[in-house]
């Protein structure tokens, strides 16, 4: 008792990426344009907190002895 889903309609119908329901042709490959948005904020957020040497605010000071 499997339930197949033909690759023809899997193609047609892929599951949300961000909630993972079923998409909708108008938000593709999203299921709406909340999810749409949650995905791009995510993407820019991802963008925004890249670890790196950051200097703190308020704490500034040239230590260079790392030779
Ligand atoms: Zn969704």
């Amino acid at each position: 008792m499997t339930a197949r889903v033909t690759p023809e309609r899997r193609k047609a119908s892929a599951p949300c990426p961000i909630c993972r329901k079923p998409a909708q042709e108008a938000f593709a490959p999203f299921c709406s344009q909340r999810c749409a948005d949650v995905d791009l904020g995510r993407w820019l957020g991802e963008r925004y907190v890249i670890p790196g040497p950051e200097a703190e605010p308020g704490e500034e000071h040239d230590d260079d002895g790392a030779h």
